[in-house]
């Protein structure tokens, strides 16, 4: 089971900001917004992004036809994230996890 931990370095490397699927997303907007103005560590579920360890967004306006961004990210590379399920689209599918 990959342990990635939650931390500011992390949330840095997260390419979901940059990923069309949340990108037209008002939901995921005003998540941004939000997790902006709090001092301190949000919660996971609190920031629209780093998915593969919140897992499922609250949101409902993602556009799922978009490519998932997240083999571009360091963090899937770290961990080999595409060898675990579901390997992307971790903000529909939910967290990481082992292969069954
Ligand atoms: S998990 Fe993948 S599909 Fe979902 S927002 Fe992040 S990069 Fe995009
Ligand atoms: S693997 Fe995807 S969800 Fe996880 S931090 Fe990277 S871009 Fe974000």
């Amino acid at each position: 089971m990959v342990n990635i931990e939650f931390n500011n370095e992390n949330i840095e490397k997260c390419q979901c900001p940059c990923c069309p699927v949340q990108g037209a997303s008002k939901c995921a907007y005003e998540q941004l917004e939000k997790v902006q103005k709090i001092n301190g560590m949000p919660n996971p579920e609190e920031v629209p992004g780093i998915y593969c360890i919140s897992g499922k967004t609250t949101c409902e306006d993602f556009n799922q036809e978009g490519m998932c961004q997240c083999s571009k990210c360091e963090l899937w590379k770290e961990y080999n994230l595409g060898a675990e399920e579901p390997g992307g689209y971790f903000c529909a599918r939910g967290k990481s996890r082992p292969q069954k």
